[in-house]
């Protein structure tokens, strides 16, 4: 009997445990060991699970024999995690009164972080929204009274009106691009495009924004167009993307140049593919950002990038379009050094 026992309880894929009448652990799987340590059968279940709603369901189910669901918060050491906790009374084992109760848990650790990101999303891009129309209802305010009859102020209040107004425009359209992107990271891409071609239009309609700057803008590629798989639209907007954050923080450098490499086979993707390095020579960015560059408004320089008109969702499009062509960015950026943005994208 003990035996089928520890066979049925080896057979659930989750940590699961039976707890009889003599409030004792007397079976677990060695998924529940891993959970719970080692040396927990023949334990008392409330010196192993101490947290009170899980000694309640248990208690609750041993008394009544009906089920209990209830919820199991831990910390794996590397991050905080959540179990629900499922209570049956099972039947006609275990030594004393025949019967004990099967308790399993079930890992919802990602679900509940997804809906965590969920809602700090919502909360960002509320609060994103609401600073420029915060400043839109000041301003039209101010227009309907104090500035009524002075077209000086008016003219001024009207442009910057305008800024924040396209403020919201871009946030919006960021947004958008963000979803088409994230919607469609499973289907790959089919085109045969010519990279090199790509990285010259991107150029050229970037041109006007460099001269702005006084930035001068270069390409190094190979002879010969360089041809990928992937979606023209998404990658043009990549290297758009990249390049208008070189020229908007890197552009002190006086230049930004882009190098598209090839080769037959690249250690990054284990496949033969095409490198595109955006390198400027601005005053980089610190090493502590790096990991966090490409969450949704992350912002190394949060005062400089809204002062630019920065969404912060810049890089976070340009991570998921690399994603779907199975790609790799990579970032590499010394302060006073400038930053090198890498996009590898297998043929
Ligand atoms: P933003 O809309 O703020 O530009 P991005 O997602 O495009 O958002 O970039 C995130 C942040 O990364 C920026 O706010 C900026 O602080 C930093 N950053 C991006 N590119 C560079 C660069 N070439 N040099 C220095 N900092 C950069």
């Amino acid at each position: 009997m003990d035996d089928l026992i520890s066979d049925f309880l080896a057979a659930i894929p989750l940590p699961a445990l039976l707890v009889d009448q003599s409030e004792r652990i007397i079976a677990a799987n060695s998924e529940a060991l891993t959970l719970l340590g080692q040396q927990i059968r023949g334990r008392h279940f409330a010196t192993i699970l101490r947290q009170p709603l899980v000694l309640d369901a248990i208690e609750a189910s041993l008394r009544d024999k009906r089920p209990h669901v209830t919820r199991h918060l831990s910390n794996d050491g590397a991050q905080d995690t959540t179990y629900d906790v499922n209570c049956r009374y099972v039947h006609g084992i275990g030594a004393v009164q025949g019967g004990a109760v099967l308790v399993s848990f079930q890992d919802i650790t990602h679900l509940e972080q997804a809906g965590q990101m969920r809602r700090d999303f919502v909360a960002n891009v509320s609060h994103e929204l609401r600073t420029p129309l915060t400043a839109l209802m000041g301003f039209i305010e101010t227009l309907r009274g104090a500035a009524r009859d002075d077209p000086a102020a008016r003219a001024r209040f009207l442009g910057i009106m305008e800024g924040e107004a396209s403020r919201m425009n871009r946030l919006v359209g960021d947004l958008l691009s963000l979803n088409r992107v994230e919607s469609e990271e499973r289907v790959r891409p089919k085109e045969q495009i010519n990279l090199t071609q790509t990285l010259e239009d991107t150029l050229h309609s970037l041109r006007p924004l460099a001269e702005e700057a006084g930035v001068e803008l270069g390409l190094t590629a190979p002879e010969g167009d360089v041809e990928i798989t992937g979606d023209p639209d998404q990658l043009r907007q990549v290297f758009t993307n990249l390049v208008e954050n070189a020229i908007k923080y890197g552009g002190s450098g006086g230049r930004v140049d882009l190098v598209l490499t090839s080769s037959e086979r690249d250690p990054a993707v284990r496949s033969a593919a095409a490198r595109v390095q955006v390198i400027d020579k601005g005053p980089g960015i610190d090493p502590v950002h790096l990991p966090r560059l490409t969450e949704r408004f992350y912002r190394a320089d949060n005062h400089r990038s809204r002062q630019l008109g920065g969404t912060g969702l810049g890089l976070a499009i340009v991570k998921h379009i690399v994603n779907r062509h199975r790609g790799r960015l990579r970032v590499e950026s010394e302060v006073g050094q400038g930053a090198v943005f890498t996009v590898i994208l297998p043929k």
